[in-house]
């Protein structure tokens, strides 16, 4: 019998209830998943993020096939693999010849425009989608940004809370009467420290797992990152298993803690659900069931609990949102004019400041850094020092397992970066190092002071910061929200000024890290 439909599945596509495979008939219709290389090199990307796509992908071929579908399937170490998206897809076309591709929405533009492109090129009919993984659509984002100058996450998370009914009272608003509990949500740990942490639930390599360890570590040796520490869930059940163990013992102080940093304490408070998620291993429905559900028994405060669901029916919600609103082209924002290559460190950790040592070692030891590490350790760094914006962001997706693009760029090129000049956010996240002092014990350890912007001792973010105002005074002046910030700016003097500016080109020019010795 003539094949009905090719159904396409991504990497990122692992839901098993996904639009795509809606009315799939196993006797008409074939699904089609491929490992190709470029997906690990288009970014140098890690080990660990490319371990995890492979596995979840064949721990989710294997459970399609249980279910009597016909999935056909190239690994990336096939002799006839061409290494590309396009290439294996018409290879498949070739072989199989169906009369028409059903795919749901890819989640990058990059994917789109190749499969779209393939399907022109061949003739055949392409069917894409919604994505029903998301509690809101391309459209109906699109639909709350027309006429809207600025894009903020809080009204659209209001927008999401009521519709879908998510911690309201029985009025209709807003549980404990506001929406944002953030106030009670910036806490450190302290001079104490976090004290006994509960660890997460790991999931050792299986069969699968381990063999795809071994394909990567052969194949993309000079990748960064590790594999010894691989313990992600690769498959939903596992994905529940770790929702359930985050909420049974994390989510209580989730809230309180979701600012802070320790030293080689990569996990904290925080859930590691989001590769989970993205890979669509687990339905974002379900984890805020379970924190809400956790919050009406009394287990956990209305601040946590709110505090983790704005991260995601908010943040992420949001972030998607925005992505496809601005794309293509969001990629190429550079609104601060910023032109300083990523600082080879970054592939590395091997550097003298103690928090960047911190979060980009624990980066490439396991694919992680939480949310302020990204925001306020590695990214501030880069606003600061001016790197390329286009640069930073083939870094972030290269070496988080929860990288894909639509979550990846508008964190990096509007949260981090400022790069779209105030689209995501209404002024940069701009700091110096006493901002990490106050949340981590990281300067502590660090032969740098946070305090000082000049001499040998200066925390280079702190030069870094004064000098960034400087640079960009007459726009951030404009900017009501900075106006404490560049008044204070305005009280240094022409000799401080010039020793920040000499220091911090001393640093721009020994590859991003302070000079020996520099004054
Ligand atoms: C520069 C930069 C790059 C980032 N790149 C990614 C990325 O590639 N993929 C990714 O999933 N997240 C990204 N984030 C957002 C956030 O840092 C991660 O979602 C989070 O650290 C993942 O760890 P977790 O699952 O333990 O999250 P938790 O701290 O437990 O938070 C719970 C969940 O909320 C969601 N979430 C939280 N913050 C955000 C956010 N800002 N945007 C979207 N969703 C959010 C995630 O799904 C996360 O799993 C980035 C943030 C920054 C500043
Ligand atoms: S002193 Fe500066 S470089 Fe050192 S840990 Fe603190 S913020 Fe980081």
């Amino acid at each position: 019998m003539p094949l009905r439909a090719l159904i396409l599945v991504l990497g990122d596509q692992l839901d098993p209830t996904s639009s795509a495979l809606d009315g799939v008939d196993p006797a008409r219709d074939a699904l089609w998943m491929a490992e190709v290389a470029e997906e690990s090199t288009h970014v140098w990307s890690s080990k660990p993020r490319t371990a995890l796509f492979l596995s979840a992908m064949r721990h989710f071929a294997d459970a399609q096939r249980g279910m009597g579908r016909t999935v056909h399937y190239t690994t990336l170490d096939d002799d006839a693999n061409t290494g590309t998206l396009a290439g294996e897809l018409r290879r498949a076309i070739a072989a199989h010849r169906p009369e028409h591709l059903v795919m749901t929405e890819p989640g990058d533009w990059r994917v789109r425009e190749a499969v779209a492109a393939v399907a022109r090129d061949v003739g055949l009919p392409l069917e894409v989608r919604t994505d029903r993984h998301f509690l809101s659509t391309v459209a109906e984002f699109a639909a709350h940004a027309k006429g809207r100058k600025q894009l903020r996450l809080e009204f659209w998370y209001r927008e999401l809370r009521r519709k879908h009914r998510i911690l309201l009272d029985a009025d209709g608003g807003p549980e404990g009467g506001d929406w944002n509990y953030d106030a009670e949500n910036r806490g450190s740990f302290g001079k104490k420290g976090p004290g006994l942490l509960p660890a997460p639930r790991t999931f050792p390599p299986d069969t699968i797992t381990r063999e795809v360890l071994a394909l990567v570590a052969r194949r993309f040796a000079d990748h960064p990152g590790r594999l010894d520490a691989f313990d992600w869930p690769v498959t939903p059940a596992e994905a529940r298993e770790a929702l359930d163990d985050f909420i049974a013992h994390r989510l209580a102080e989730f809230g309180t803690y979701q600012d802070a940093m320790w030293t080689k304490e990569p996990w904290l408070y925080h859930s590691r659900l989001a590769a989970a998620m993205n890979l669509k291993l687990l339905d974002p429905r379900d984890v805020i069931a379970a924190a809400e559900a956790a919050y009406r028994a009394g287990r956990v405060s209305l601040a946590s609990a709110e505090g983790f669901i704005r991260q995601i029916l908010g943040w992420r919600e949001y972030v998607r949102g925005l992505y496809w609103h601005l794309m293509p082209g969001y990629a190429d924002h550079n609104a601060l004019g910023a032109h300083e290559p990523l600082p080879a460190f970054y592939w590395s950790g091997d550097v003298e400041m103690a928090c960047l040592r911190d979060a980009i070692g624990q980066t490439l030891d396991f694919g992680y850094a939480h949310h302020i590490q990204r925001l306020m350790v590695t990214g501030l760094y880069a606003l600061l020092l001016g790197v390329e914006p286009r640069a930073v962001h083939e870094w972030y997706l290269a070496v988080y397992v929860d990288a894909i693009e639509w979550v990846e760029l508008p964190n990096t090129i509007g949260m981090a970066l400022h790069a779209d000049g105030g689209i995501m956010a209404s002024k940069p996240y701009a700091a110096t190092g006493k901002y990490i002092d106050r949340m981590s014990d990281h300067c502590r350890g660090c032969r740098f002071d946070p305090a000082v912007a000049v001499g040998e001792d200066a925390c280079p973010f702190t030069t870094l910061y004064w000098d960034f105002l400087a640079r960009h005074e007459t726009r951030l002046a404009a900017n009501q929200r900075m106006a404490l910030q560049v008044k204070n700016l305005r009280r240094l003097d022409a000799d401080q000024r010039a020793a920040i500016a000499a220091r911090a080109d001393a640093i721009r020019a020994h590859g991003g890290a302070p000079p020996p010795g520099a004054g």
